[in-house]
């Protein structure tokens, strides 16, 4: 099914709901990620859209895609991010066909329809509503990433290789979803690997052996009493850790030379991940190998920026009431972005369920993805500079 329809005036609509069908039947689950197919679909409609498209490889099968539609006006394009990707199925069977994108009272069913092809579609769908303003006036910007859900690793790679790529933005909306209510930040993710080394013996004579056990369980409690030291956020509350795995040991009766564990960290606006790591370091005194797995910092747009209350202005006349300034439990690719497009101001704003995500059974309202489309199209309509 084309999902662009021709108008009298040959300008060409996208219907969101049947934009994200397509998107769903497009599977692009990560691990093991392949947007190859997903990435691929998305160029041609915006290409049919006048969009400036470009494919980023950020290894086998996978892709960022980057489309611009360049505007004659004063002011800098308007940016809109959302990620390609989408997470494993789970182990739990699902009573939908997670491919085939069925509808079912008001819900549309498949992996990825709220986290995030819905952002993604009705964003699109807003823009062709607005080709010919958007032309005359700053233009927009689409950072579509791969590779989201494993630590933002698409968009990191498209900052690192392709720095060209990126302009500076008015601002920069974040498709992931939230019921199509506005957030304005997220916390921070470092999630680390600590490795303790020791020297194997056999169980019975432990004095030959060194335990990488104790080391690592040393370290661990010396950890738990790190004073992360972030000031209380008024949005986001304090910083948090959390040992989440160790793995050690072979067998009963050997002393172990290797234990590994892997922490999270969550940061909040002002603490400095570079810092963070430089005192984890000191707090395991060389006993303690870290590798990073995923290092995302806090996202935060202060409230008062003009740009931001011009959104929050813009939501709550749509919702029909005053919008609370709010943070998202999860962290996102905008984070990643904001260096390289000007650190704009920035807000998470999609049509998805934010319960749904990474759910058996997920769904995204066929509501919600128009009402998406209509607050999308009047954010847009603002023409910020
Ligand atoms: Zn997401």
């Amino acid at each position: 099914m084309d999902v662009a329809v021709r108008k009298a005036n040959f300008a060409v609509e996208v219907d969101a709901i049947e934009l994200t069908k397509e998107l769903i039947r497009i599977p692009s689950v990560n691990p093991p990620g392949d947007e190859t197919a997903c990435a691929n679909y998305l160029a041609g409609v915006l290409d049919r859209l006048g969009f400036a498209t470009q494919l980023h490889s950020f290894g086998p099968g996978r892709f960022n895609l980057v489309a611009q539609l360049a505007g004659n006006g004063a002011g800098r394009p308007i940016g809109f991010t959302g990620h390609l990707d989408t997470v494993p199925l789970g182990a739990a069977p699902w009573s939908f066909d997670p491919f085939a994108a069925e509808e079912h009272d008001g819900k549309l069913y498949g992996r990825g329809t709220s986290d995030m092809k819905a952002g993604i579609a009705c964003f699109i769908a807003a823009c062709s509503r607005m080709l010919g303003e958007l032309k005359s006036g700053g233009g927009v910007q689409l950072l579509l990433t791969g590779g989201e859900e494993t630590g933002c690793d698409g968009a990191r790679a498209l900052a690192e290789a392709r720095p060209e790529l990126f302009t500076e933005l008015a601002l920069l909306i974040v498709g992931e979803p939230t019921s199509n209510y506005p957030y304005v930040g997220h916390k921070g993710a470092l999630w680390m690997r600590g490795t303790a080394a020791g020297k194997t013996a056999h169980g019975s004579m432990p004095e030959h052996g060194d335990n990488a056990i104790y080391k690592a369980t040393r370290a661990i409690d010396r950890l738990r009493g790190f004073d992360l030291d972030g000031n209380e956020h008024p949005l986001m509350g304090r910083s948090t850790m959390n040992v989440g795995t160790f793995r050690a040991g072979l067998n009963i009766n050997s002393v172990p030379d290797k234990a590994e564990f892997e922490f999270d960290i969550r940061t909040v606006p002002g603490m400095d991940h570079r810092c963070l790591c430089t005192q984890l370091k000191s707090v395991f005194a060389g006993e303690i190998d870290l590798d990073p797995i995923v290092d995302v910092p806090p996202l935060y747009s202060e409230v008062n920026h003009p740009v931001i209350q011009r959104i929050l202005s813009v939501c709550s006349d749509f919702h029909g009431e005053p919008i609370t300034p709010r943070a998202v439990s999860y962290f996102t690719d905008g984070s990643v972005l904001l260096p390289p497009t000007g650190h704009p101001p920035t807000i998470i704003l999609g049509p998805g369920e934010p319960q749904m995500a990474h759910q058996t059974d997920e769904y995204c309202y066929t509501a919600r993805i128009q009402e998406g489309v209509n607050l999308y199209q009047a954010l847009l309509e603002q023409g910020f500079e």
